[in-house]
């Protein structure tokens, strides 16, 4: 045998599934296809810019993140808690506070906050903020928009802000993904504020990656994996691979083909990267447009920020950095450069003539699709000693990587390991 587990895929699932099967005493070999770790969480390096590959933002409220990864050493640069909403001439400021949503005389009198929105709002989220167990699977769900509906929130408040912020979440416009998970992602915003990690967020897999024992094998892509009478082969492009069990920790849209199990759907968006001389504002907050007719977006971007006034690291002194984001469930996802900045300058109010793109991310898998009910934690043996683990196996999101990759190291953990070696009193990762 070359290794107790060979692990396909380095992304947060692999590597914390390696990881845990390494902390309980036993040997793996990562075989990563692409050049580097991190999988959707990588970050490209350009003209001292940092642009991660789809704009993304590291919850440290996670559970997982708070129990595996090393926060503090990540640097995080925080957002603001708020976002802002550009409705024709007017760019309002809310600031998300349960207390006093948006109290300012401004915002008032913008007719985004309406008592009876605030209050169905707090229905809608409250149960899942004192107890995350009442948005799991085991509780009712049904689609987000019906869940809202039932509460009456249903006004600008919900048509201005909330579907535009959720569907940039969840790359889904239509709001028929799970409400018990968008109310836990809520909920992960209410205790704390995301941010990015001074160095991209691919320092986040690179700081798991650094902990291994053994180095990742990148450029090495597994081909075919199969059992044998007493345990896996896995043939790669650099050379067959024998060990006692495989862990499958690839992407949706890689699983079939590796394992024949079906492919789950998923929901895709890009990202649009700009420097420009100078911010068009200096608040460090995710901005929205909900200038068309019906509200939501009046163009292809649901959602920008000015990315280095949250996080100055992410572009060189003397200059600024702005995503912006489309959908691709949207006839305009692919929206050419020139319907961007279009969209930009009524968003900002400013030119953006003197803004040059550094890089567009086309992300046609970027999140699995979450639809009710919600079922985190599937099933991840699929056979005697081949597992699969990944955010479709849990939720579409980091929180969910790392507990499905972990989760996966458990199990196996509790197959091979001699007890003596278990490594069962780790933190909890759970909601
Ligand atoms: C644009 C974007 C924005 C997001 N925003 C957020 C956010 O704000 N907050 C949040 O929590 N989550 C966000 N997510 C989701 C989060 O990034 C993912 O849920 C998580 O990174 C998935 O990790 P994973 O390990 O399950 O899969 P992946 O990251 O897809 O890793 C799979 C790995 O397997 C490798 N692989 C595939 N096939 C093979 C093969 N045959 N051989 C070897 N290797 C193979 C791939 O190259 C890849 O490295 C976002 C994702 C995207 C794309």
């Amino acid at each position: 045998m070359d290794a107790d587990v060979v692990v396909v895929g380095a992304g947060l699932a692999g590597l914390q599934c390696a990881r845990r099967l390494q902390r309980n005493g036993l040997t793996v070999q990562i075989c990563e296809s692409r050049d580097g770790v991190g999988g959707r969480v990588r970050t490209d390096r350009i003209d001292g810019f940092l642009c991660d590959r789809g704009f993304q933002l590291l919850n440290p409220a996670y559970p997982a993140v708070r129990a595996f990864i090393d926060v503090a050493s990540l640097d995080l640069q925080t957002f603001g808690a708020g976002v802002m909403v550009r409705k024709g001439q007017r760019l309002t400021t809310l600031r998300a506070s349960l207390s006093r949503p948006g109290g300012e005389s401004s915002v008032l009198s913008s007719g985004l906050i309406k008592p009876k929105e605030i209050r169905g709002l707090l229905r809608w989220l409250g149960p899942t903020l004192l107890r995350p167990s009442s948005a799991s699977r085991a509780t009712r769900d049904s689609t987000l928009a019906d869940s809202l509906d039932a509460v009456g929130v249903t006004g600008a408040l919900r048509r201005d802000v909330i579907d535009t912020f959720l569907a940039g979440v969840l790359a889904d416009s239509s709001g028929a993904s799970s409400a018990n998970y968008a109310r836990l992602l809520m909920r992960s915003f209410v205790r704390a504020i995301p941010g990015l990690p001074s160095k991209g967020m691919a320092a986040l897999p690179e700081q798991m990656a650094a902990s291994l024992g053994a180095p990742v094998r990148v450029n090495t892509a597994v081909r075919d994996l199969r059992e044998t009478d007493n345990g896996v082969e896995v043939d790669t492009d650099r050379g067959r691979i024998r060990a006692r069990v495989a862990v499958t920790a690839v992407g949706a849209e890689d699983l079939e083909e590796l394992t024949g199990e079906k492919t789950p759907p998923t929901r895709g968006l890009t990202t649009w990267w700009f420097q420009a001389p100078e911010p068009p504002l200096e608040d460090p907050l995710l901005v929205l447009d909900a200038s068309a007719p019906q509200g939501g977006p009046n163009g292809p971007v649901w959602h920008t920020a000015v990315v280095s006034n949250a996080a100055p690291s992410y572009a060189p002194a003397g200059s600024a950095l702005i995503e912006a984001t489309t959908l691709l469930d949207r006839p305009d996802g692919l929206a050419d450069e020139r319907e961007i900045r279009q969209h930009l300058e009524r968003i900002y109010g400013a030119s953006t003539r003197r803004w040059q793109v550094l890089i567009n991310h086309r992300l046609p898998h970027a999140l699995p699709v979450s639809t009710p009910p919600l079922i985190d934690r599937s099933v991840q043996r699929i056979s005697e000693r081949i597992f699969v683990c990944g955010d479709h196996r849990d939720t579409g999101s980091i929180q969910g990587a790392l507990v499905s990759g972990d989760r996966a190291g458990q199990g196996i953990a509790g197959i091979l390991a001699p007890a003596s070696r278990r490594s069962d009193n780790e933190p909890s990762a759970k909601r």
